[in-house]
C-alpha cells in the first residue's frame, strides 16, 4: 500500500535549480561556464548595452541601450544557445536537438557577464550558455531587424 509515486521524471528538479541559484548568489560567484572573452565582443559592448531585461512566462524582453526592444521566445533563445554543450566549436555543428527542448522552457534567472554578455538559467537546468550582446541582438525577431538582416544578407 504505497501512496508515493507522484515524482514526475519529466519535470526538472526544484532542488537542482536552487543549488545553481545558490552558487550564483555567492559573492563573486559565477556559474561555471565558457567565459572566453572575444575582443570584438568587448569592443561591441562599448556601444551596445542592455538597459533592462525582463523574464516572463515564455519570453525574454530586452531593452537595449540604443532604445531598441527585442522580445525573444524562450524556446527560440534556448535553441540558439552556442555553448560547447549545444554547438560543436570546431565545426559549428549543432549538438542540441531542438526536439529535446521542452515546449514550456523559460528562463528562471539571468546574470550579466561583465558588460558584454548575458547568461541565462533555463528551466531545463541548462546554464552554461552565454549570449554576448552582439549575437543576441542579431537574434532579434522584430520586423525591423528581420528586414535589415535581409538587406545585409546575414
Ligand atoms: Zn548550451
Ligand atoms: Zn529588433
Amino acid at each position: 500500500m504505497s501512496t508515493g509515486g507522484d515524482i514526475g521524471n519529466d519535470c526538472w528538479c526544484e532542488g537542482t535549480v536552487s543549488t545553481i541559484l545558490a552558487i550564483w548568489d555567492q559573492p563573486g560567484g559565477q556559474a561555471p561556464g565558457p567565459l572566453e572573452k572575444d575582443e570584438d565582443e568587448v569592443q561591441m559592448a562599448a556601444n551596445l548595452g542592455i538597459d533592462k531585461l525582463e523574464l516572463t512566462e515564455d519570453c525574454v524582453v530586452v531593452e537595449w541601450s540604443d532604445g531598441h526592444q527585442s522580445k525573444y521566445d524562450s524556446k527560440y533563445l534556448r535553441i540558439n544557445c552556442s555553448c560547447a554543450e549545444c554547438v560543436e566549436k570546431w565545426s559549428n555543428r549543432k549538438l542540441l536537438d531542438p526536439a529535446t527542448v521542452p515546449a514550456d522552457i523559460h528562463a528562471e534567472d539571468y546574470l550579466m557577464v561583465g558588460r558584454y554578455a548575458v547568461q541565462f538559467l533555463w528551466s531545463d537546468t541548462h546554464y552554461t550558455g552565454i549570449y554576448p550582446f552582439k549575437p543576441l541582438r542579431a537574434l532579434c525577431q522584430c520586423d525591423e531587424c528581420k528586414a535589415s538582416r535581409e538587406r545585409t544578407g546575414i
